[in-house]
């Protein structure tokens, strides 16, 4: 321990702030068309053409502007994935599920979400998914309640 870090104490702790935030233009043409039309929208770059999911306003590559939208998806495939071994009060399953890494057809970023319908000990890397949507309008991306294999 070196003299500085010695006077270094650190008080472990855990704070719940709930808080609400304003998605954006962006942000509320994903959510709102996700919630009322069950459609997964990405916005794609005029000049490189990249589809963005979750959609954004700019491209972080060209610097330039987006304002084309494209619907990505429904099926895409996981490209990544950990399986979460505790409980998570904002998420709907019960431990242990799977939190993915998902490419959607058509784009060219990868979504988050939750895998479902399947033990999380056989969901592998580029297995295809599909969404299955809330039954009952429902806060942001959980109008997705989760993914599911394709069989
Ligand atoms: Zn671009």
């Amino acid at each position: 321990m070196s003299e500085q870090d010695k006077w270094c104490y650190e008080v472990p702790g855990k704070l719940e702030v709930p808080y609400r935030y304003f998605a954006g233009e962006c942000g509320s043409r994903f959510l709102t068309t996700l919630r009322d039309e069950k459609k997964i929208l990405g916005s794609k770059c005029p000049a490189c053409n990249k589809v963005f999911i979750p959609p954004r306003s700019n491209c972080e590559q060209c610097f330039v502007k987006i304002q084309d939208w494209v619907e990505v998806g429904p099926k895409g495939k996981v490209t990544s994935f950990c399986i979460v071994r505790y409980k998570e009060p904002y998420l709907p399953m019960e431990p242990p599920y799977v939190m993915a890494l998902i490419r959607l057809s058509g784009a060219d970023s990868d979504l988050t979400h939750l895998i479902g319908e399947i033990d999380p000990q056989k969901v592998k890397i580029g297995m295809e998914v599909e969404p299955v949507f809330a039954d009952q309008p429902k806060a942001g991306i959980l109008n997705i309640k989760y993914f599911k294999p394709v069989f």
